[in-house]
């Protein structure tokens, strides 16, 4: 069975709990995850009987090829929503759910005209999303082969980081050095955070230039093949003190511990405890103002996480960063990060790069 008809088949158990006749899906990423249309522009609807991709006249042979399944019909762009209400009424559905984090004010007010009378529209929320949080074996080997691409960044940056050398000389570094082995961009902004800046959490490359005993952090990854990595380390260039070394090796310890610890069953709030409480017993809990992780796939951020509040139970196949840090306002700081899948018993580490106290 190719994946999308399977996703379907998992979607279709959700309209009878959430009681609707169809629903309605217009995030992008789930209509590419659940058709592989790889395309910038359609609804998809599902229905019990019907799965179908419309898209306007750009897209409909890409659609027809890639949507392995689904039925495509092209809509008139100037107003999708015809096609939407013809298939529901000729049918004779009338509850249509749709995806409230993705529709704006404006577009609900379009909806409510062009599909109101004898069409109810009912609000959902993170039904596609639900799925995607296992992530199947195409899917894993496909983060498998984004993790690789930045773990052979994190080789090729380490003779680049010298004194002199801007962060932004950094950061294109990493990115063009991930694009030419096949990303297609970066999954986020990347992070390059030297000296005191490495205290900022989400330090953005800057124009600030690399100076001697400070520590750089690089937390980056690749969009490869339309899924992410997401990895973080932390290098010294010169001498470290006591106290550089000390916020490392607790950073690490804590890191280790959850890698050792995590395992289905659990809670995120459990999981975040696993690195948390390692960091809280050396008293620097105040310094780690962070989640542990959080999921990755298709985007860069998924749920669930690993923080203080997050209540789902980690199940085989979720795949998860684990990154505590520590932040020393004015002196600096580490965070160690990979990416790891929930396995039946515990967790496989994907990313492979060095965990070594690198001075440069
Ligand atoms: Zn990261
Ligand atoms: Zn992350």
């Amino acid at each position: 069975m190719s994946a999308s008809v399977n996703r379907v088949t998992k979607l279709r158990e959700s309209l009878n709990e959430l009681q609707i006749d169809a629903l309605l899906i217009t995030n992008p990423v789930n209509r590419k995850y659940l058709t592989g249309f790889t395309g910038t522009a359609g609804n998809v609807l599902i229905t019990e009987s019907r799965a179908v991709l419309f898209t306007d006249f750009r897209y409909v042979t890409q659609a027809s090829e890639q949507a392995a399944g689904f039925e495509t019909i092209e809509h008139d762009s100037a107003n999708p929503l015809a096609a939407v209400r013809e298939a529901m009424r000729s049918a004779g559905l009338s509850k249509l759910g749709f995806e409230q984090e993705n529709v704006s004010y404006g577009a609900y007010g379009r909806y409510a005209a062009e599909l109101g009378g004898d069409i109810t529209l009912v609000p959902t929320a993170g039904t596609v999303e639900r799925l995607r949080r296992i992530k199947d074996a195409g899917e894993i080997q496909l983060i498998r082969e984004a993790v690789a691409v930045s773990d052979a960044a994190f080789t090729h940056i380490l003779p680049f980081l010298k004194p002199g050398v801007k962060e932004t000389d950094v950061s294109l570094e990493l990115e063009t050095f991930m694009r030419r082995q096949g990303a297609s961009a970066t999954s986020f902004a990347t992070i390059v955070a030297s000296g005191e800046r490495s205290a900022l959490p989400h330090g953005v490359a800057s124009g600030r230039v690399l100076g001697t005993n400070e520590f750089v952090k690089m937390d980056y990854g690749a969009l490869y093949k339309g899924y992410c990595s997401d990895m973080t380390r932390t290098v010294f260039i010169g001498q470290p003190t006591a106290k550089h070394r000390e916020i490392w090796d607790i950073v690490l310890e804590a890191q280790l511990a959850c890698l050792a610890g995590l395992k289905p069953g659990m809670t995120g709030k459990e999981g975040d405890a696993l690195a948390r409480d390692v960091i809280a017993k050396y008293g620097y809990g105040d310094n780690f103002g962070h989640g542990t992780g959080h999921s990755v796939g298709m985007e860069i951020h998924e749920s669930p996480n690993l923080n203080k509040r997050e209540s789902s139970v980690l199940e085989p196949g979720m795949v998860v960063t684990v990154e505590p840090g520590i932040y020393l306002p004015g002196f600096g700081g580490v965070r160690i990060e990979d990416m790891v899948v929930i396995t039946e018993t515990g967790c496989d580490i994907l990313t492979k790069s060095s965990k070594e106290f690198i001075t440069l």
